[in-house]
């Protein structure tokens, strides 16, 4: 079996009180590692040596630090195969996926933000020609990076990558579900020559490991991305400290089909957004809203586009959903699914556990289930379940569909489906959403801003909205003539 190590000051070690604890391969249902169960021990030797490495990373020339991103991202490149297997059988997610999502993004991360810091300029605010303003963005100190188990690697070098960038020194948390591809990124950093304490990778459980990161006095900022209620104690827990704090949680996210969309491409799309990754993506668009004269057509179309999907072992090519994470999780999507029959939806399709034959026959997997004939405000509607559920709700009015897509306490992301370039912008302008799709999905640029607002989050990340998070702000004014009245002769 192999033991997931901490990467503390460029050494690999195991936690220091020896505890660990067992690592699931979800397609199997078996243990297949140990996770270090780190404490505050470790996290108080991680700040050390984040702290010790942070003098000499902050003077560390722009140039330099990008070169180390760069062969950190071309190392993933080098590795993907390997780290696309690691993740699949860590998270459960179709290979395929890995191959062609999770591990490639991985490596854009550090590569975006690589070349980024090249870029990246602050303001001057001269006035009148006497005085210069300029800011200064200089790097915070130690941050903390705490990350979930969705989308492993992908989501975790999201926040490492500008944080490095930017001079920072990080003391970072996978997830403990999922924490192998960071462990095979500790490896990979050493490789690249990133100096010892200034990634330091800390394994183990969010109340104990992600809760010394998020209390510890010298992490100076906080970026998570998770569950609401996590975010919701951290930021609890940091506001006494002052903690700059970036937080993604949740969604629930609606896609709105309207009569005059593209329907081939509204049909299969809405799939995609509504399954891949078994669900499991906070940006899936689970409550899916369609204009009643083609609710019927639109419904037929996708509940028969859904019965295509193959979900079985994500090693296999064909297999269109893999396992889901934990048992854990897969008892909470069961009980949604129970949840929806009680509330009175109508399944039509799917709604079962599978045992697929073979030797995934005790692994953890959920047909894609779709749902109609639930109030728009039920809780099944509103509540996030994270999983392959998806409900089907018709609507007569944009303004109605306006408010029902509003009606949840998230807001994420959102599509709309429409030839109708006019309707198109109204309705982005007026749903509580912080990333809005119109006749796509999951297209992902960079540079843009990422976030929800409401209930699922706090700040932006993505393009230079990262590197303003992870530095800190100074305004310098200088006096730039040689003689000039002083501000109190002139009365100020
Ligand atoms: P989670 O909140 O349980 O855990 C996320 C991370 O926080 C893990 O590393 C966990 O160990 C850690 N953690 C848990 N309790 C903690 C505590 N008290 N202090 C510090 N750290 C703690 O979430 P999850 O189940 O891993 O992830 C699923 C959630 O993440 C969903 O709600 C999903 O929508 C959300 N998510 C959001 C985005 C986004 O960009 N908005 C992206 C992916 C996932």
């Amino acid at each position: 079996m192999q033991n997931i190590l901490n990467y503390i000051n460029g050494k690999l070690q195991p936690a220091l009180s020896g505890n660990a604890f067992y690592n699931y391969n979800p397609s199997l249902g078996e243990v297949y590692s140990t996770i270090p169960d780190s404490d505050e021990q470790d996290v108080e030797e991680a700040v050390k040596a984040a702290s010790h490495a942070f003098p000499s990373w902050s003077a560390t020339p722009a140039s330099k630090r990008s070169d180390i991103l760069l062969k950190i991202a071309e190392l993933i490149n080098k590795n993907s195969e390997a780290l696309a297997l690691a993740e699949t059988i860590d998270q459960g997610k179709p290979l395929s996926l890995s191959r062609s999502m999770d591990i490639p993004r991985a490596a854009a991360n550090f590569h975006f933000y690589g070349t980024g810091i090249l870029h990246f300029a602050s303001e001057a605010h001269p006035m009148e020609n006497r005085f210069l303003n300029y800011t200064l963005r200089n790097p915070i100190g130690v941050v903390g990076c705490i990350s979930p188990w969705n989308l492993p690697l992908y989501l975790f070098s999201w926040k490492i990558a500008p944080a490095l960038a930017a001079g920072n020194t990080v003391v970072a948390k996978p997830s403990e579900i999922t924490p192998m591809s960071a462990f095979l990124l500790s490896e990979i950093c050493t490789e690249a020559g990133l100096p010892p304490g200034v990634l330091n990778i800390v394994h183990g459980t969010g109340p104990k490991t992600g809760a010394a990161i998020v209390s510890h006095p010298q992490i100076k900022a906080i970026s998570f991305t998770g569950g609401t209620k996590t975010g919701e104690w951290i930021m609890k827990t940091a506001a006494p400290m002052f903690k700059k704090i970036s937080l993604e949680l949740g969604g629930k996210n609606p896609n709105i089909i309207f009569a005059d969309c593209n329907f081939e491409d509204a049909v299969k799309t809405s799939v995609r957004a509504a399954f891949t990754n078994q669900g499991e993506i906070c940006l899936c668009g689970s409550r899916i809203f369609i204009e009643r004269s083609i609710y019927m057509k639109f419904r037929d179309a996708f509940v028969e586009e859904v019965k295509k999907l193959k979900t079985g072992d994500p090693l296999n090519a064909d297999s269109n959903l893999g396992a889901i994470v934990s048992k854990i999780h897969l008892e909470k999507i069961l009980s949604y699914i129970y949840l929806a029959e009680k509330e009175g939806g109508k399944l039509l399709t799917g709604g079962k556990q599978i045992h697929p034959e073979g030797k995934c026959k005790n692994g953890w997997f959920i047909e894609p289930t779709v749902f109609e004939n639930l109030p728009y405000n039920c809780r099944t509607n509103t509540e996030e379940i994270f999983g392959p559920v998806a409900t089907l709700i018709p609507f007569d009015s944009e303004k109605e569909v306006i408010e029902y897509a509003n009606s949840s306490g998230y807001g994420l992301a959102a599509t709309i489906w429409t030839e109708n370039l006019n309707r198109a912008h109204r309705v982005a302008g007026a749903l509580e959403s912080g990333i809005v799709w119109i006749n796509c999905w999951l297209v992902r640029d960079l540079r843009t801003p990422f976030g929800g607002m409401k209930n699922s989050g706090i700040g932006r990340e993505g393009g230079f909205e990262a590197f303003r998070f992870f530095t800190e702000e100074k305004n310098v004014c200088i006096s730039i003539l040689k003689t000039h009245p002083s501000p109190l002769s002139r009365g100020e």
